[in-house]
C-alpha cells in the first residue's frame, strides 16, 4: 500500500564559533528555531566532515588548502567585501556543513528516508569553484549535488529561492550538463549576477528569474507554474535540491522581496510535489540565507510541513503588508528566452 506519510530526515549544524562582531550571518539566526527542532517529527541524522576530495568535486584544491591556512594562521578576519569572515573554526565548520548536507542527500539517494533538510551554516550558494564569497565558504548544495551524481544519478536540479542569486552554484554547473540550476532572486542587489541572459550556452538548464522588489507569494507561484514546471518536465531530474533562503521574507533586514511564511510553504510544497512526480520523491532542502531568527524558524517549519506531504498548509500569520508588482511581462520574457 502506498504510504502517504513521508519519512523526513535532517541534519543540524549551528556552528556557534563561526561568528564575527555585528555580522548578520551569525549563530543567533537559529536561536528561535533551535528549541523547535524536536517538534518537526523528523529523524536527525549524524554526519562527518566532508573529505577534501568531496569538496574538490566543486572547488579548486588551492581554494580548499588556502582557506584552511587562512583559518588556522590568520583568523579571525575578513576575506572579501561582502563582507565574508573567517574564524579559527570556520574551515572545520565549512567541512562539517558540506558533510551534513551530503549526509542528507546520501540518505535520500540510498532510499533510507524519503526527503531531508540540511540546516547548516555557514551557507554556501555564493561560493564559486575558485572563490569563497558572500558569507559562503564551500558551496554545500553544489557539493551534495555532485556527490549524488557520483553515487550514480544522471541528472540533478538545484532550485534556489534565496533572495540573492546563487552565483556560485551557477558557476559550478555552467558546463555540467548533468546539473540544472534555477534561481529566483531580487534584481539589483548582491552579488549583481543572475540576469535572464547570464548563461546563453545553457538555455533551459541555467535559468535565472530576476524579481522586482516586493515580489512575493503570488509571483513565486506564477514562476513555479510557468517556468519551474516546464523546466522540470524538459530536464527530467532524478533528484531536486533546494537552496532555501528565508531572506526572501518581506521583513528580512537585508533585502526587499515580499514572501510570507505561507509563500515559503507554497513553493516548497510545489517542489516536493514535482519531486514526487518526476524524481521518485527525492528532494533535499539546504539552508542558505535568512537574517531574522523568527523568519528562519517559520521558514524551516514551512519546509518541514511541505516535506511531510500531508497535513494543513503552514501559515505563520505574517502576510506581506504591500501589494506585489506585476510580473507577467518578465515571466513571458524568461519563458521566451528559454523556449518554455
Ligand atoms: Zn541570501
Amino acid at each position: 500500500m502506498y504510504n502517504i506519510y513521508m519519512t523526513t530526515a535532517y541534519t543540524f549544524l549551528p556552528s556557534p564559533q563561526h561568528e564575527y562582531p555585528d555580522h548578520p550571518e551569525r549563530p543567533g539566526r537559529l536561536d528561535v528555531l533551535t528549541p523547535k527542532l524536536d517538534s518537526f517529527h523528523a529523524e536527525r541524522l549524524d554526519f562527518t566532515p566532508a573529505k577534501h576530495e568531496e569538496i574538490a568535486r566543486v572547488h579548486l584544491p588551492r581554494l580548499i588548502t588556502g582557506l584552511e591556512r587562512v583559518c588556522r594562521e590568520q583568523a579571525p578576519g575578513i576575506i572579501d567585501y561582502a563582507p565574508t569572515y573567517v574564524t579559527q573554526t570556520s574551515f572545520d565548520d565549512a567541512m562539517l556543513a558540506a558533510g551534513a548536507t551530503m549526509s542528507c542527500s546520501r540518505a535520500v539517494v540510498n532510499g533510507e528516508v524519503d526527503n531531508a533538510f540540511a540546516i547548516v551554516r555557514p551557507p554556501g550558494h555564493h561560493a564559486e569553484p575558485d572563490k569563497a564569497m558572500g558569507f559562503c565558504l564551500f558551496n554545500n548544495v553544489a557539493v551534495a549535488a555532485r556527490d549524488a551524481l557520483a553515487q550514480g544519478l544522471e541528472r540533478v536540479l538545484v532550485v534556489d529561492y534565496d533572495a540573492h542569486h546563487g552565483n556560485g552554484t551557477q558557476a559550478a554547473f555552467l558546463e555540467d550538463e548533468r546539473a540544472a540550476y534555477l534561481s529566483t532572486h531580487q534584481w539589483g542587489i548582491y552579488p549583481g549576477t543572475g540576469w535572464i541572459d547570464d548563461a546563453p550556452q545553457a538555455r533551459k538548464r541555467i535559468v535565472n528569474v530576476p524579481l522586482p522588489a516586493f515580489a512575493g507569494d503570488q509571483v513565486i507561484k506564477r514562476v513555479a507554474d510557468g517556468i519551474i514546471q516546464p523546466m522540470v518536465e524538459l530536464f527530467k531530474p532524478e533528484m531536486i535540491f533546494v537552496s532555501a533562503g528565508f531572506d526572501a521574507h518581506w521583513s528580512d533586514p537585508l533585502t526587499s522581496l515580499g514572501f510570507s511564511s505561507a509563500g515559503f510553504f507554497g513553493i516548497s510544497k510545489h517542489l516536493v510535489e514535482l519531486a514526487g512526480e518526476h524524481c521518485d520523491g527525492k528532494i533535499v532542502f539546504v539552508l542558505e540565507g535568512g537574517y531574522d531568527p523568527t523568519n528562519v524558524a517559520n521558514g524551516v517549519g514551512a519546509v518541514f510541513a511541505a516535506l511531510a506531504g500531508s497535513g494543513p498548509a503552514f501559515d505563520a500569520g505574517d502576510p506581506c503588508p504591500r501589494g506585489e508588482p506585476d510580473f507577467e511581462a518578465r515571466l513571458e520574457e524568461i519563458r521566451t528566452w528559454h523556449g518554455f
